[in-house]
């Protein structure tokens, strides 16, 4: 899934490619996926993109009905955990088609043949589309926290001090704002702190640490895969991933093999000999299978 520095590469992409086309159609497939009903999707029809914009994990296509210069209508896509962009400068007018197989949520296509498509693949369909009129009527994007992109050190301390797992502080977007499951486990890395310590447990030098590795993880990677386009951005991130997503392989500052806690849907990984002082936090998938 596109976490903050993804979407940041996204939006950074769409900026230049779609500014100033004008929407010949947004044709939704998922039609799951469309969260707003007023105003209708037509509404777009015929508007002027004026920008591109990003809020957490959040995309947003700026558009203008008048032509003017200012947004008053946006497209916002939110890709949950298996959603994807792909641009395209001749996008195929071939009638668009439902199917349970089919990867296709939406369509975009400009008046001159340009266009991008958003996919999600997995049988479980999560991802959001909205039009609206302001970003706020989205209310995922009304509670997030500060963005976690360059937080600022007392925006940093409110959203860690809280009785709950870092991992999962990290993760609150209402707490900051476009950490996702991968990022956090690279943060946590680069931090050699626990996934599951208390966030009110940190010392001093740990929280310094914690915040410091937001700011070099998020910022390091935002720095590399904004040069990319859409097409190649899942490639760049699982390149640039130390730990998420390596389980079994071996830790690249320690050598020790990177273990991970398995849950129904998903996973994370961490180094033991790192964050945990050797200690393997408590799986539940791999302790059943030890029964
Ligand atoms: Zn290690």
């Amino acid at each position: 899934m596109p976490e903050l520095p993804e979407v940041e590469a996204l939006r950074d992409f769409l900026q230049g490619a779609a500014t100033r086309r004008v929407i010949d159609n947004i044709g939704i497939v998922a039609i799951n996926a469309l969260k707003t009903a007023d105003p209708p999707i037509d509404a777009a029809v015929g508007a002027t993109v004026t920008g591109a914009s990003r809020w957490g994990k959040f995309l947003g296509l700026d558009m203008s009905t008048s032509g003017g210069a200012e947004p008053d209508l946006y497209l916002i896509i939110h890709f949950a955990r298996s959603g994807w962009l792909q641009w395209n400068e001749h996008v195929s007018d071939r009638p668009l088609r439902m199917s349970t197989r089919n990867p296709l949520a939406a369509r975009v296509t400009f008046t001159d043949g340009a266009g991008f498509t958003v996919t999600e693949h997995g049988s479980k369909k999560s991802l959001a589309i909205y039009l609206v009129r302001s970003p706020e009527d989205v209310p995922g994007i009304a509670e997030l926290g500060p963005d976690a992109l360059g937080i600022s050190r007392e925006d940093f301390e409110r959203a860690i001090n809280s009785n709950h797992q870092s991992k999962n502080l990290l993760t609150d977007q209402r707490r900051m704002a476009g950490i996702g499951n991968a990022y956090s486990d690279e943060i946590l890395w680069e931090a050699r702190l626990s996934p599951a310590k208390l966030g009110s447990s940190l010392t001093d030098t740990e929280r310094e640490t914690l915040f410091n590795a937001v700011n070099t993880t998020l910022g390091d990677a935002t720095e590399r895969v904004r040069t990319a386009r859409p097409a190649t951005l899942k490639a760049e991130k699982r390149q640039g991933m130390n730990v998420h997503g390596r389980f079994g392989q071996a830790c690249p500052r320690c050598g020790d093999t990177i273990a991970q806690v398995s849950f129904a849907d998903s996973d994370y990984q961490y180094c033991p000999t790192c964050q945990t002082k050797g200690k393997r936090l408590s799986d539940r998938r791999m302790d059943r299978m030890l029964k």
